[in-house]
């Protein structure tokens, strides 16, 4: 077999949204050919959805702010479990990526003195987002594909050929990072409109992905976020940290049911929306958790004063961090005080004029006319938490992106884990992949200058192994006359069943005996997603290609449920019913995943076997000076005993 086209270059990105795309610049600014392979349309990533903005302290509509406030706002909303250097790299660096923007041609919108306007966001002490409208992550990868183009031009110039240095594969999908030996050899992927198989070879391979959101049922996440980034580091030795912090943003849409879990933004709340209960209450004053009771308004007198007067008064606890306001909406509506369709109201039509909301929120004036026949200037919303963001990944090193235990492969943006502790803030994803995937493809570019002649080769063996895994859902009818085997499976069917299990199982409050529910219903559909089968060719045929997704939403999924049924306390993104506090204790310690079974030898002989091994790692200290940002007091919530002592 091994009659795939393969093509050598210097560095691959896998991912072409925010942070695939700034590590493709990168990488090619310093040097190296790189491709960049993405299974949407070039443009169309998850991050061109992104709305409300870019935190990053430019300190332009508060001169308070600086990066030491930007880094303890993101150690506290991540309950001080963030790998601390990336958290302090990322609120250095912030600024720079900003300016870059505007200097690569972003429109960001302006203050009255024409500087770039910063809006206020759940968790951050200062106004803080970048932003333009509601459309932030359109501008920003529109300007990073001009960035892309303008580099292209350059290369023709020199070379005669547009690609000859930074070339994108666009609507193709890669199953497999290849290796030669324990060293990174490059990608195995097809053609989706053609099913065809390439390989790229090269000895960096940076896998920017984005999330898991489609392994659970309501979410605000695109039909990409399949976990496929995490799935492949995985697959080729590489370990995952912290997989279960998944954040349920606490405002999604709720009704109608063909549009539950799409993201209402929350520059909703940061311009001045209130979440209301049945009763008309504000009930956000009953759920400031004493960890952050000093920083929020006790009254809507003086939460509401916070938006002219931020410097006299505190905050309202409508922008406590996600976790907070999420876990709030859903003990509201628990108790039956929830709005006719399971969530709350959120209003901003008796908070600003009608044109203030359409010229400051025109996407989500959109959404709800468009979709739910809404108002919003003159009648409230209805919300609920949705499943939105992965806080854990692949474990990088902060400074270079590199990915543990397999050298050459690197990962940015919402597929690296660490930054954000047990919860991210609004506003640091952003800028989250534009630090970390300029060092991401600057840190690939290196190593792959780096290894000089001795280049890897990926051997003949690895592709047919990769073509017949990829070719499995068509034969899985012929598979399925076997007596011993069940009947062929649809991949949409597993794909529901297994969205409603985390949703129902490993969802926003989690119990022990539902996690090992969830475990086995795993189990279950891992047998019979070896039976999932598809008909027709490998022209354009989305069931194939849900079939070989199945693959990655398992193996995810089963991270999360292990490492959440492993932490036995509440932290940020993971809030456990029956350990329902923080522990300081669980401070120090990191989840790593790894595949049991790395052979797939234990799998064809017991498919019902777990695939992940759970180790428990210590945490680093975190390096004084950043501590000595705290207070004393502060510091005693968070830090267990012994680090104290320290
Ligand atoms: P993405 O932008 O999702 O890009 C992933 C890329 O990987 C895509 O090109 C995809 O096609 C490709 N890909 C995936 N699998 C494969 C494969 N197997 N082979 C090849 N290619 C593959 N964050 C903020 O900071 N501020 C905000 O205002 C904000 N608003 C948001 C609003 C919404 C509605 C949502 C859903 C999220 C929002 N976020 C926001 C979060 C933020 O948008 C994401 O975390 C971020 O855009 C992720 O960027 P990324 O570059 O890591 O991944």
């Amino acid at each position: 077999m091994s009659v795939v086209d393969r093509q050598e270059w210097d560095v691959v990105v896998v991912g072409a949204g925010g942070a695939g795309l700034r590590a493709a610049i990168a990488a090619r600014e310093r040097g190296a050919r790189t491709a960049v392979i993405c299974k949407s349309l070039f443009g169309k990533a998850h991050t061109v959805m992104a709305e409300g903005g870019i935190a990053a302290a430019m300190a332009n509509v508060n001169e308070h702010d600086n990066w030491q406030v930007h880094f303890r706002d993101t150690l506290r909303g991540g309950k001080f479990l963030n790998q601390w250097r990336m958290a302090e790299l990322h609120a250095r660096e912030a600024p720079d990526r900003v300016w870059e923007l505007e200097t690569w041609g972003a429109l960001f919108d302006r203050t009255k003195d024409g500087r770039i306007s910063q809006r206020n966001f759940g968790g951050h002490e200062y106004p803080r987002l970048a932003h333009v409208g509601d459309r932030t992550g359109l501008e920003l990868i529109r300007t990073l594909q001009q960035k892309i183009v303008a580099l292209q031009q350059e290369d023709h110039r020199e070379t005669g050929d547009y690609e000859s240095r930074l070339k994108v594969f666009q609507e193709c999908t890669v199953t497999r990072v290849l290796k030669d030996a324990s060293k990174v050899g490059g990608v195995f992927a097809y053609e989706r409109e053609t099913g065809r198989f390439f390989v790229l070879q090269a000895p960096s391979v940076v896998i920017a992905t984005g999330g898991i959101g489609k392994s659970f049922k309501v979410t605000s996440n695109s039909w990409e976020y399949t976990g496929d980034g995490h799935a492949l580091a995985l697959l080729a030795g590489a370990p995952l940290l912290n997989m279960e912090f998944v954040q349920f943003h606490p405002t999604g849409m709720v009704w109608p049911p063909s549009v539950k879990g799409i993201l209402v933004t929350e520059s909703v709340r940061g311009d001045g929306g209130v979440l209301r209960n049945s009763e008309g209450k504000r009930f956000m004053f009953d759920y400031v958790p004493d960890v952050f009771k000093e920083k929020y308004a006790e009254s809507e007198e003086e939460g509401d004063r916070w938006y002219e007067d931020p410097d006299h008064n505190r905050r309202p606890p409508e922008l406590l961090p996600r976790d907070e306001v999420a876990r709030a909406i859903n003990a509201e509506v628990k108790a039956g005080r929830g709005s006719p369709h399971g969530g709350v109201f959120l209003d901003v039509s008796t908070r600003m004029p009608a044109e203030v909301i359409r010229r400051r929120l025109p996407s989500m004036y959109h959404q709800f006319k468009e979709l739910a026949d809404v108002d919003i200037t003159a009648e409230a919303m209805e919300v609920g938490p949705t499943c939105h963001y992965v806080m854990g990944g692949i474990a990088v090193d902060s400074e270079t992106a590199a990915a543990r235990e397999v050298p050459g492969l690197f990962a940015a943006g919402e597929v690296a884990g660490g930054m954000h502790g047990s919860n991210r803030l609004g506003g640091n994803s952003l800028s989250d992949l534009l630090v970390f995937g300029r060092r991401a493809g600057l840190h690939a570019a290196e190593y792959a200058a780096g290894l000089g002649d001795g280049r890897p080769v990926v051997d003949d063996v690895q592709l047919d192994t990769a073509a017949a895994e990829a070719l499995r859902p068509f034969s899985a009818e012929a598979e399925a006359q076997n007596p011993s085997a069940g009947p062929p499976e649809n991949p949409y069917t597993l794909h529901q069943e297994l969205q409603q299990a985390m949703n129902d199982l490993v969802g926003i409050i989690r119990r022990e005996g539902e996690m090992e529910q969830a475990l086995e219903k795993l189990a279950d559909l891992r047998v019979r997603a070896r039976r999932a089968g598809v008909e027709g060719h490998r022209q354009f045929n989305p069931g194939w290609h849900l079939a070989l997704d199945l693959r990655n939403m398992l193996l995810v999924s089963e991270c999360v449920a292990r490492a959440a049924l492993e932490r036995t306390e509440s932290r940020g993104g993971h809030t456990r019913e029956d350990h329902p506090t923080m522990d300081r204790g669980w401070r120090r310690i990191n989840l790593l995943c790894r595949l049991t079974d790395p052979t797939g030898a234990l799998a064809a002989t017991d498919p019902v076997h777990g695939q992940i091994d759970l180790v428990r790692e210590t945490t680093d200290p975190i390096r004084p000076d950043l501590l000595s940002l705290f207070e004393k007091e502060e510091l005693v919530k968070y830090l267990a005993e012994e680090e104290l002592y320290e």
